[in-house]
């Protein structure tokens, strides 16, 4: 039986999460697949933000602070730490963007194993994550231990048993890669750099929201990630960090900033970190942010990740069906795992006119994202992606290659 348009349609009717659409802005005339660079805007962030602005910011003014803006960092991380790490409340906090989050915790990791020489990643790691490390290494005269590239799947336990020993300071991957969308086997490496001695950092950017994160049972020491992805906080929207309770005395953080500090509004001399959690916070937290990310991690968490998993990989695996029985024989490859469990909510379709193809498709109203040198990346946020726009954006590929 050949697939038409009317499968998708069944398997929409079909889908338990499909009322979600509702509580987001969604123009209809548009088949977005970008969900993973940018969440689409829950109406209830609308109401929340038109409020905070005009009534808190407007009328309240500096009392705010006092009435819940200063506790907004630690309720927020409580509350994706609750609904999509597996972090119990008191080890994830809302403050800087992920690339600032992601230095202070690998800063801070450094300096808890002083001696250690080197630091373990990726090449195909997400360019921030890479950066920052290469900085870090070059400020503290550091080796990092490359993993090789693995383009279109990740990094194994058996890669990084061979790269780790008594040297090793910081073991730090992408949990789910940007690109391949690969899924790493956390606990497994966790166990691995801990026999070394070594400390773990992930970066959680494109698993929150998607698939389910264990950071307590898992044993991750520390973690980063960004919220305007699968969380829907919207553009620059606030990252999270983590750190697991029993590290939490010891760490420092490099950025020492007023609100960081112990009994901040005492005004004192001498830096003291805050208690736990807060020693991770430098300076004013990005309030209208916060608010963003609230409405949006609150709409994932009546959801649940179970079910958003789920339909996660039901959406990659219909993609992937379309993919062999459509796609294939126009030239266009799977850069993603074929294993629905090894791979989050996207997919990397890989073609070499990779690029001209995701700007003509963008003509039409299908919106992927071209990751170079040769991907269309799809990413499929469950809440807001209904089979049909699969198939229709599938279908606009399917055009392009048999008549352009
Ligand atoms: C999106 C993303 C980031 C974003 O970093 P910003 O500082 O928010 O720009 C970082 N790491 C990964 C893995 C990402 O996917």
């Amino acid at each position: 039986m050949e697939i038409d348009r009317a499968v998708a349609e069944g398997l929409d009717a079909q889908d338990p999460l499909a009322p979600f659409r509702t509580r987001f802005a969604i123009d209809d005339r548009l088949v977005y697949l970008d969900g993973n660079s940018l969440g689409r805007l829950p109406l209830a962030t609308v109401a929340r933000v038109g409020g905070l602005v005009s009534g808190e910011w407007g009328r309240r003014l500096i009392r705010g602070w006092d009435e819940g803006w200063l506790a907004l960092p630690r309720a927020v991380g409580d509350r994706i730490g609750a609904s999509v790490l597996g972090a119990a409340a008191g080890q994830v906090v809302v403050a800087d963007s992920t690339t600032v989050c992601f230095y202070k915790l690998a800063a801070a990791a450094l300096c808890l194993r002083p001696g250690r020489t080197e630091i373990v990643t990726d090449v195909d790691n997400f360019p921030t994550d890479r950066f920052v490390l290469e900085g870090l290494a070059a400020a503290r005269g550091l080796t990092i231990v490359w993993v090789p590239s693995r383009r279109h799947g990740g990094v194994s336990e058996g890669d990084i048993e061979e790269l780790i020993g008594p040297q090793t300071a910081l073991v730090t991957l992408s949990h789910t890669t940007y690109r391949s969308g690969f899924i790493a086997d956390m606990a497994a490496i966790n166990t691995l750099a801990h026999d070394v001695g070594a400390l773990t950092l992930w970066d959680l950017s494109h698993s929150a929201g998607s698939v389910p994160v264990e950071l307590d049972a898992w044993g991750a020491d520390l973690a980063v990630g960004c919220t305007y992805k699968y969380l829907c906080g919207g553009p620059g929207a606030p990252a999270y960090m983590y750190a697991r309770a029993e590290l939490q005395p010891a760490l420092r953080q490099p950025i020492w900033g007023w609100l960081g500090r112990q009994d901040p509004f005492a005004m004192e001399q001498g830096y003291v970190p805050g208690p736990g959690i807060d020693a991770l916070v430098s300076g004013t937290p990005p309030v209208l942010g916060l608010a963003c990310v609230e409405e949006g991690v609150r709409v994932v968490q009546d959801a649940g990740i179970d079910a958003i998993r789920a339909k996660g990989t039901a959406l990659t695996s219909f993609l992937v069906l379309l993919l062999d029985e459509r796609l294939a024989a126009l030239g266009v490859g799977l850069g993603s795992p074929r294993d629905p469990l090894r791979r989050g909510s996207q997919v990397a379709l890989t073609h070499p006119r990779a690029q001209e193809l995701c700007a003509a498709l963008v003509e039409r109203g299908v919106i992927p994202d071209f990751r170079a040198p040769d991907v269309i990346r799809v990413g499929l946020s469950p809440l807001t992606t209904r089979f049909v726009d699969v198939w229709d954006g599938a279908e606009a590929l399917r055009d392009l290659l048999l008549y352009s």
